[in-house]
């Protein structure tokens, strides 16, 4: 009978799974420990609000409220070892925790480039709160940012460095930003409006040094320019925290492969969030890893459930949001094996892509627009790549078209 469980991670995905095992009754020890000095907190604002604001931390609950559930919260200890065989972890405070079930939802941190030689003073990465204090206290008027790798990060801190009134160039080894699961026409529309407001993009160019001094901080180009900086912000992905997994022997596998039920190739041993790589559901099992807010939140209930006996599998679609500007750019499923594409334009700065597959069914649905805009329309898109229907590409496109009929139908 499970009695004591561990969770190692308190982000986004521990934090909620240690919530949701009080709110189904689970009457046992829990035990979450994070090495951040905080009490989990929401990382979407860090790139956003949170820079722009300084605020505090967006709490998913403050410490107090874990005491009161008598959730045992460790805070600033880290994992340093698992004994599968003794059910134990190490803690780097000296001590150890037994369990009868354990989750890992260690996240994942950010990649750094071979040309970093060290990272600290003007060269930073985003992951947490602390990095995001320390990032917003380079911008303002006046103040220059160079940020490496046009993804997701990277272009949101462009945008909150923009509305400080940083100088912000932003440079990208690819030919287009956003070229991991955004379509080309999508990335367009978001270049148009980081270059509206005066973000310089620099694509194709490869980094051959980054260098820094007491006052600035360089990049060089391959192709010998050179960009001086305040600070330079490297945003090229992410790796999952694996270390204590594989050392312990749990399959790896682009993170800690995880079954339907998200239990590890340890069977009292679970992983969720960044940090794990699983079947995805609606795209024939092929094992992907999502870095998303909502999917850590999902498997942190699927997680917490198959912890205490039930045997659930995730039904969910992948899904994703940035917001730059006033603009939020959505995606739903996945696009890999798109043999089509519509598009279906809900206003002049509003449209969604449709990718269909082979035979007809919605693979996956990406759009941009101001505000709430494209929410409703990519929220039934999500429902329609589940229902596995057959669509029509010419009614995806027509904005006429309810897609709620095309659900119905
Ligand atoms: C700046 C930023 C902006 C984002 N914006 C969006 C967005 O707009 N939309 C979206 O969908 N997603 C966004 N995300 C992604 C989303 O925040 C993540 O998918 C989510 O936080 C993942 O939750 P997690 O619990 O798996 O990992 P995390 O939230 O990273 O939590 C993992 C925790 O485990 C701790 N840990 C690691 N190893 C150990 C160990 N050995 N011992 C103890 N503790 C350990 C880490 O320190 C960390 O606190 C953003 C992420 C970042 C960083």
């Amino acid at each position: 009978m499970t009695q004591q469980i561990v969770i190692i991670g308190a982000g986004e995905c521990g934090g909620r799974a240690a919530l949701s095992l009080r709110d189904r009754g689970f009457v046992g020890s829990i035990t979450l420990v994070g090495s951040e000095p905080l009490a989990p907190y929401e990382r979407p604002p860090l790139s956003k609000d949170a820079i722009l604001l300084s605020a505090e931390p967006k709490f998913i609950a403050q410490a107090d409220r874990f005491a009161s559930l008598a959730i045992d919260l460790r805070l600033g200890v880290s994992a340093t070892d698992l004994n599968r065989s003794g059910r134990c972890v190490s803690l780097s405070d000296g001590t150890s925790v037994p369990y009868d079930k354990l989750l890992l939802a260690t996240g994942a941190r950010p990649r750094a480039l071979p040309a970093m030689t060290s990272l600290n003073g003007r060269v930073r990465t985003l992951r947490s709160h602390a990095d995001a204090m320390e990032i917003r206290s380079f911008l303002g008027p006046g103040q220059r940012v160079a940020i490496i790798g046009g993804g997701f990060i990277g272009l949101e801190l462009a945008a909150s460095a923009r509305k400080l009134g940083t100088s912000v160039t932003l440079i990208e080894g690819l030919p287009r930003i956003l070229s991991r699961g955004v379509p080309a026409e999508i990335a367009e529309a978001v270049a148009s409006r980081h270059q509206a407001e005066g973000v310089e993009i620099l694509c194709n160019a490869r980094i051959d040094k980054i260098e820094q001094s007491a006052d600035v901080a360089e990049v060089l180009l391959e192709d010998g320019s050179l960009i001086q900086a305040d600070l330079v912000i490297v945003g090229i992905g992410s790796i999952p925290n694996t270390e204590l997994a594989a050392e312990a022997g749990l399959a790896i596998d682009n993170g800690i492969a995880v079954d339907n039920h998200l239990r590890t190739s340890d069977p009292d041993i679970y992983a969720a969030g960044d940090c794990c790589s699983f079947p995805a559901t609606h795209y024939g099992e092929r094992r992907v890893r999502l870095e998303s807010w909502r999917s850590a939140q999902e498997q942190a209930l699927l997680a917490a459930a198959n912890m205490m006996g039930a045997q659930e599998t995730s039904t969910a679609v992948p899904w994703f949001w940035s917001d730059q500007y006033d603009l939020t750019l959505q995606v739903a499923g996945l696009a890999e094996g798109t043999a089509a594409t519509v598009r279906r334009d809900l206003s002049a700065e509003a449209f969604i892509l449709f990718h269909l597959a082979e035979d007809g069914r919605l693979l996956a649905a990406s759009g941009i627009g101001p505000g709430n805009a494209i929410a409703r329309d990519i929220r039934l898109a999500e429902m329609l790549i589940a229902s596995a229907k057959t669509i029509d590409p010419a009614a995806l496109a027509a904005p006429a078209t309810k897609l709620k009929a095309l659900l119905a139908a």
